[in-house]
């Protein structure tokens, strides 16, 4: 028998499985092996990491901002495809869409446009890319069209069109034909009537697309349940299983199980919409297309940073300074921040003075300037 620090529920042994507390849509699997437990159910791990987890990775600009960072370490010399970016629900109502489907639009890499046809759940409508749960299971069609960049690049276009909509039952259809290229070799199907229509419609209402009314739902909450569960597992991690049931741990675990209506939790940080976030300290603390978590005292107790591309940050209060020894203190020390690439399957973890030392330019780090270095290449 065990508990698991996300339910508490006391389980068999076969109930449990590995968790990366820090998701690998993050770049957790580049985290140092603490970071991982198995003191986690394997109903958390499963249910958690789909709405939980995706509630955060599917945001709209969280997304957005993580496909940022695939890009940027593109590897012209070793081509893979990239995410294609979501730009919110179209107001086109393309041939024969049923009444409660929506048509999403999604840029490829060189400017192409997806439409994808999907149902609308209204109640997960700030999720990229709908319900992750249906999605599985329902069938759905996307249209791919070329824009005139793709010329420029077009095996990282192909690479991109052969990885969309993984892990969903998506009938994909290309909108133009390819001299010498077979796209049923990369996942499309022959158009049928009803696509041979759509085709049409979407190569006659789009080539002006660029102002049409688009829709983003963004749920304000759509961090808050994901912090908790962040912070309850790096405390973990770090401290054991005396941060789980004290006042703060207390909070902590409502604020993951909370629901529209319940009492709020008393969590201390700041979300993602909150005033109180400071540029400056963003950008300290953050890595230019990289993932940065932060931990750090503070007068509170220990609380762990999340930065995203030097562009989103949360601060959460993770364990607070009372259920603390002088030696947990003495292992945080000045501050610790792991700088995770997942483009680039890097994880580097270090101590907070040698990572402000690099970022003002005092003392350079050689990894760091290695991620650095990978970047500039790109640009150039
Ligand atoms: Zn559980």
């Amino acid at each position: 028998m065990g508990q698991c620090i996300y339910c508490r529920e006391e389980k068999d042994e076969q109930d449990f499985t590995l968790e990366h507390v820090i998701p690998q849509f993050l770049g957790g699997a580049n985290a140092p092996d603490f970071f991982k437990t198995r003191d986690v159910c394997k109903s958390c791990n499963n249910n958690l990491g789909l709405f939980v987890d995706a509630s955060f990775e599917k945001n709209w600009m969280v997304s957005n901002w993580l496909r940022q960072s695939s890009s940027a370490f593109y590897d012209k010399d070793k081509p893979v495809g990239v995410s294609l970016i979501c730009m919110g629900n179209s107001d086109l109502r393309p041939p024969e869409i049923f009444d409660d489907h929506i048509c999403e639009i999604w840029l490829g890499p060189n400017g192409e446009q997806v439409f994808w046809i999907r149902p609308h759940d209204k109640r997960m409508s700030s999720y990229v890319g709908g319900n992750p749960r249906t999605m599985k299971s329902t069938e759905t069609r996307a249209y791919f069209l070329f824009s005139e960049n793709t010329q420029n690049d077009p095996l990282k276009t192909w690479l991109s069109f052969e990885q969309a909509f993984n892990g969903r039952r998506v009938k994909k259809i290309l909108c133009a034909e390819v001299q010498g290229v077979d796209p049923t070799s990369i996942g499309f199907t022959p158009p049928d009537d009803l696509d041979r229509a759509r085709q049409e419609f979407f190569l006659t209402n789009t080539l002006d697309g660029l102002d049409r009314k688009m829709q983003i739902t963004i749920d304000p909450n759509f961090d808050q349940r994901f912090m908790c569960k962040l912070a309850i597992g790096v405390a973990y991690c770090l401290f054991g299983p005396k941060v789980l049931h004290t006042t703060y741990g207390n909070e902590l675990h409502k604020g993951l199980w909370h629901r529209d209506g319940n009492k709020e939790p008393e969590i201390r940080g700041t979300v993602l919409f909150s005033n109180a976030s400071d540029p400056v300290f963003n950008q300290l603390v953050g890595f230019p297309s990289a993932v940065t978590l932060g931990i750090h005292s503070s007068p509170a107790g220990v609380a762990i940073n999340l930065n995203i591309c030097s562009q989103l940050n949360w601060t959460i209060l993770c364990a607070p300074n009372e259920i603390l020894t002088e030696s947990n203190l003495t292992q945080i020390d000045e501050g610790l921040i792991l700088v995770l690439v997942r483009a680039i399957n890097t994880g580097i973890y270090l101590d907070l003075p040698s990572f402000l030392s690099h970022k003002t330019g005092a003392n350079s780090h050689p990894a760091l300037k290695a991620i650095e270095e990978r970047l500039e290449k790109n640009t150039n």
